[in-house]
């Protein structure tokens, strides 16, 4: 299960931050997820709790922020959003463009004790 291992890395990230911060509980962690990351949101949180089991992560609360594909034009500026992967400027065209939201699977903050 691909969310498992994930979840997993996510778990040994969450503790070594937290061993840097000298924190001993983790109340909630929040993560930004792209729409096309490839991570599904129901199967990695059901794999999270797994992953969890017997860390410092365990019994967190978990929440997940799904961004939309946005992308900003280098070309004329502007941002766009897509309904699909699409590394393109929707308004001029341009594929010279950078990749704001959509792809990303990081932590975006986490509260911790
Ligand atoms: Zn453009």
């Amino acid at each position: 299960m691909h969310e498992l291992s994930l979840a997993t890395s996510l778990v040994e990230q969450i503790t070594v931050i937290m061993g840097n911060e000298g924190a001993s509980t983790l109340h909630s962690i929040t993560l930004s997820v792209g729409r096309f990351s490839g991570v599904e949101k129901e199967p990695f949180e059901f794999a999270f709790p797994l992953a969890a089991e017997g860390t410092p992560a365990e019994n967190t609360r978990l929440i997940i922020e799904v961004t939309e594909m946005k992308v900003k034009c280098k070309a004329c500026g502007k941002e766009t959003v897509h309904d699909i992967p699409l590394a393109k400027c929707g308004k001029c065209g341009s594929l010279d463009v950078e990749i704001v939201s959509g792809r990303e699977f990081k932590i975006k903050s986490m509260e911790v004790e």
